[in-house]
């Protein structure tokens, strides 16, 4: 899935729309290697060069893609859509090679038209499938935060319930986050100074957890943080150097406004591979509460 890549719903959309021009252009490129077979007449070096793949749209929206968000080169589906595409373009090059010869026989002109038409399937699914991935993760991200929607976070709970209770000795938290007076924020400077410090609190929050830690938006100003596998001692010693963080981060939200600081309460349980998320989070709930009615700006462990 994509949430490690932090992509926001807006970077997510934008993604889309160029690839949906990429493979347009893809589609413009295929279309005329279907006109030079049929209708003869010579191609370009989008087609016969050794790094058409590289030259094409498609390539380049992969490279760029790739440049932006590093790790994603590595991701399983990205790096299969790469090679694909990278095959397709070389099964096109061995076709025309062997087709503008005009002395290889039909049969064997057949078998590498297959291998085109197979590579191009290929393709087609490999992207689609990412296709269908990037529209899931704007589905379950929040809009102004890019934090992940409650949908998502019941069903990583419910999974990692299952691995609870399936792996003996596996410790998995969460920790609900409630930022402080934070009615106050939005009576004194607005909502819209109000949206962008939650967008500051969460940035924040991200850049101090692991890739692979998950931040749910819970509700207005509450948040949830998914640590799988990791130890009670280790993530409570980690909100702690954050709690601290954000207590001493100076928001700066407009050239007019001066910056503000903001607090959070933080409640973090173990999850048991017995309870229902409902339950579990109704538990991080409360030692959240407690932070709240022991002064706010702290974290308890319950
Ligand atoms: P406490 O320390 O007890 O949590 O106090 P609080 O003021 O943070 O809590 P309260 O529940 O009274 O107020 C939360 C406020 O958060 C009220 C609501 O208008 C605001 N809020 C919720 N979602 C958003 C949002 O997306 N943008 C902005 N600007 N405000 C929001
Ligand atoms: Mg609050
Ligand atoms: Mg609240």
């Amino acid at each position: 899935m994509l949430e490690e890549f932090d992509f926001s719903v807006i970077e997510s959309r934008s993604l889309m729309h160029r690839f949906e021009v990429a493979m347009v252009s893809h589609d413009e490129w295929l279309a005329g290697f279907h006109r030079a077979l049929i209708c003869g007449g010579s191609l370009g070096e989008e087609y016969t060069a050794k790094n058409a793949h590289e030259l094409c749209q498609f390539g380049q929206w992969l490279r760029l893609l790739c440049q932006k968000k590093p790790n994603l080169e590595a991701y399983p589906l990205v790096r299969d859509i790469a090679f694909m595409h990278l095959r397709m373009h070389e099964a096109v090059r061995l076709m025309l090679k062997h087709h503008g010869s005009g002395t290889c026989e039909k049969k064997i002109l057949s078998r590498l038209y297959d291998e085109v038409s197979a590579k191009r399937m290929a393709f087609r699914w490999l992207v689609t499938a990412f296709d269908h991935l990037v529209c899931y993760h704007i589905l379950h991200t929040d809009p102004l935060t890019s934090t992940l929607g409650r949908e998502k976070l019941f069903a990583t709970l419910n999974r990692e319930i299952v691995e609870i209770g399936r792996v003996p000795g596996r410790e998995s938290l969460i920790a609900m986050v409630d930022v402080d007076y934070f009615k106050k924020i939005n009576d004194t400077y607005g909502h819209i100074v109000g949206d962008r410090v939650l967008v500051e609190v969460t940035r924040l929050i991200k850049a101090n957890l692991r890739p692979t830690d998950l931040v749910f938006r819970y509700g207005g100003e509450e948040f949830v943080i998914f640590f799988s596998n990791t130890s009670l001692t280790w993530a409570g010693a980690l909100l702690e150097r954050l709690r601290q963080r954000l207590s001493e981060y100076e928001i700066a939200t407009s050239p007019t406004t001066p910056p503000i600081t903001v607090t959070a309460s933080f409640g973090v349980i173990k999850l048991t591979g017995s309870d229902v998320v409902q339950d579990q989070l109704e538990r991080a709930d409360l030692a959240m509460y407690q932070a709240k009615t022991q002064g706010r700006n702290r974290v308890v462990i319950r």
